[in-house]
């Protein structure tokens, strides 16, 4: 039984997570610590073409006390209500997204942002 669920986790994507409204829960086993990750994040493993199925995806999280990923695992986790000015507050996500990714100069990342802001232009 454990081994079916284990096996059922590890098909499911980031993406999937996010289209089923849930977040994701990076927890390194060997810190017993944790955070919970917004699902959007599959977008970035999009651009750049990484795997997304939670056992794939856990290699990129690092644990920020251990800073390492070799015993972190991801789990679905349920996504907090959204607050009133949800709205407001996902513009002010993009924004910084897109500042922080700018400031890493990544040309994938680049090129995503060119396209999306393209995209709005033509609209
Ligand atoms: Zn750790």
């Amino acid at each position: 039984m454990f081994y079916a669920r284990a096996m059922l986790r590890e098909s499911v994507t980031l993406k999937d997570l996010d289209d089923r409204h849930q977040d994701v829960r990076a927890w390194c086993f060997a810190c017993a610590r944790g955070t919970v990750i917004d699902s959007i994040i599959w977008q970035r493993f999009a651009a750049r073409g990484w795997p997304q199925d939670l056992a794939s995806a856990a290699a990129r999280f690092t644990c920020s006390a251990c800073r390492s990923a070799n015993h972190v695992a991801l789990y679905p986790t349920r996504r907090p209500p959204a607050p009133p000015n949800a709205p407001s507050l996902l513009v002010e996500r993009f924004f910084f997204d897109v500042r922080s990714l700018r400031k890493k100069r990544d040309p994938i990342a680049e090129r995503a942002i060119a396209r999306l802001v393209d995209q709005w232009r033509r609209r």
